[in-house]
């Protein structure tokens, strides 16, 4: 899994990194599904006593090109999670109150309480993304938004957060694929959006915005990965695998009870002998 992480002082190049890849993985594709469902159910548990213990807080930032995943992965990654204890939020076009205020105030309000799992599809990456491409703003405001960026990821990883950052690598060719898929699929029609294609134009520049924030943002408090995403089973298979193991590092343990239970069940057991 480490392979993934982007480390402080790396100097990615996308075009080195093949989308294809499922190196590390040897099995075959049907067991890496049978894998990647234990993996959901021990999310589950470690999400359960994430909950319980009420002591962490955990973000998962997901960042992709259109058809990247983002969604796949909500839906099979968290597939045996609670949720009453974990929440997705997306992040689209900022509405007029949000456009009003600094890029942060809209995410900062849903970062993740005490034993909550927040999932972020699409984030404040965006404003140094699709901001940037269209230039939205001028470069000099968006160029200071990375050091904005660690520092706003440091606050929320100082008062308890673990955060996880995944970037999701199709290739163009794959997403073309895709694109066709949801013009050819009557139940996937919906999620095809004509911006969609202007923004495939624009391809070039997207990675270069995406090799920029991969190389200026991934920290030791917030790392990113680089997830390898064409083949969808081995994306589902690395990420589930990496928020388990991180989850299970944080060493969460149930409450402990203080009281005496004995009578408690005492009482309980005498009304059933009634
Ligand atoms: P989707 O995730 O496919 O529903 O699309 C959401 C759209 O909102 C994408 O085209 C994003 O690029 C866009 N979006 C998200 N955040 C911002 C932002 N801060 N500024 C401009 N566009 C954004
Ligand atoms: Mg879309």
């Amino acid at each position: 899994m480490d392979h993934y992480r982007v480390k402080p002082g790396d100097k990615i190049d996308l075009s080195e990194w093949n989308p294809d890849d499922h190196s590390h993985y040897s099995g075959s594709k049907e067991d890496a599904e049978s894998e990647i469902q234990s993996a959901c159910v021990q999310l589950g548990l470690l999400q359960q006593l994430l909950a319980a213990e009420r002591k962490h807080k955990v973000l998962v930032i997901l960042q992709a090109m259109d058809t990247g995943g983002k969604d796949g992965v909500v839906r099979r990654v968290f597939s045996e999670t609670n949720p009453q204890g974990v929440r997705v939020v997306s992040f689209k076009v900022p509405t007029a109150p949000e456009a009003d205020h600094d890029y942060l105030w809209r995410v900062h309000q849903q970062t993740p309480g005490k034993g909550e799992l927040i999932v972020f599809n699409r984030s404040h990456y965006e404003d140094v993304l699709v901001v940037r491409v269209h230039n939205l703003v001028p470069k000099n405001i968006w160029s200071k938004r990375y050091d904005h960026i660690n520092a706003f990821e440091k606050t929320l990883a100082d008062e308890g957060t673990l955060i996880l950052k995944f970037y999701l690598h199709i290739s163009k060719a794959e997403q073309r694929q895709r694109l066709l898929d949801r013009l050819e699929d009557p139940a996937k029609n919906w999620k095809f959006a004509a911006g969609d294609l202007k923004e495939r134009e624009l391809w070039n520049d997207y990675m270069a915005a995406y090799e920029d924030l991969l190389n200026k943002t991934s920290t030791t408090y917030a790392p990113w990965y680089l997830i390898p995403a064409n083949h969808k089973w081995y994306r589902d298979f690395l990420i589930s695998k990496i928020i388990c193991s991180e989850l299970a590092s944080l060493d969460m343990k149930y409450p402990q009870i203080v009281e005496d239970l004995s009578t408690y069940r005492a009482q309980l057991e005498k009304e059933s002998g009634a």
